[in-house]
């Protein structure tokens, strides 16, 4: 195993070309994922089949499957101090390749808070570098994973809650509960069922954006750097994938 996170080039969340601002997990249940939804609308399965982009990108992308798994297995294989130093020295790489273009950080563009240690880690791991603005989305609500992000979240970190058909009940009651916390982000066919939850919750007057990756079929690179919607907290709804 590497004893560093390997980072990702992603072409609609970058700023400038060839960055790296982000790195992945391997996804999914058994790896990242323990809150990974399943059934109609799920990002995981259908209940039949598997729905996770990420997954199927990874059963024949070798090289990507291995990056993944290695993030994994070194974030995993330890906590506290050793694992605060990692997060922190990947960030400090970011910095260091991009001077002043570094400055937006996208944590998990696969995974997810796979642990309450783990969140811990990340929050306090982010707070050590203020100069950077981060965001990230979450499907694990588990109530220890929600205290530690509440604890411990610093002002640099925008931190969604990642809803869909299968968990958005849960998802609304943790926003509810610290709306000053999270941002909320919505994934399904259609807007129209979490426009009506969003209302009958007593967040109409808040608005919700589409990305804008909804609507295009060409190139989405640069897109997140020309839109800047989650870096500031918006509620934003997603588009299923098909
Ligand atoms: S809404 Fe904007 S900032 Fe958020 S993922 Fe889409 S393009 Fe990026």
């Amino acid at each position: 195993m590497i004893p560093y996170i390997k980072p990702t080039e992603d072409s609609k969340t970058k700023f400038v070309p060839h960055q790296r601002n982000t790195f992945g997990m391997a996804p999914g249940p058994e790896w990242s994922c323990p809150f990974a939804t399943t059934g109609p609308g799920g990002c995981w399965s259908d209940g039949k089949k598997k729905t996770c982009y990420v997954w199927k990108l990874a059963q024949f992308r070798k090289k990507m499957r291995e990056n993944l798994e290695n993030n994994f297995n070194l974030l995993s294989s330890c906590k506290g101090k050793r694992r605060i130093e990692i997060l922190v020295h990947e960030f400090r790489r970011f910095q260091f390749e991009n001077g002043t273009e570094g400055k937006f950080y996208r944590l998990h563009w696969s995974g997810d808070i796979f642990s309450p240690d783990y969140a811990e880690d990340l929050m306090k791991a982010c707070g050590e570098v203020p100069e950077v603005t981060f965001w990230n989305f979450t499907r694990n609500f588990d109530q220890d994973v929600v205290e530690k992000i509440v604890k411990h979240k610093p002002e640099n970190l925008v931190q969604y809650l990642s809803a869909d058909a299968v968990n958005v009940g849960r998802a609304l009651d943790v926003y509810k509960e610290h709306p000053d916390v999270f941002s909320m982000s919505y994934m399904g066919d259609s807007l129209e069922p979490f426009e009506k939850l969003w209302d009958e919750a007593g967040f109409g007057d808040k608005p919700i954006r589409q990305c804008p990756s909804n609507f295009e079929h060409s190139s989405v690179e640069y897109m997140c750097k020309k839109c800047k919607t989650c870096l500031k907290g918006i509620c934003v709804f997603f588009k299923t994938r098909k």
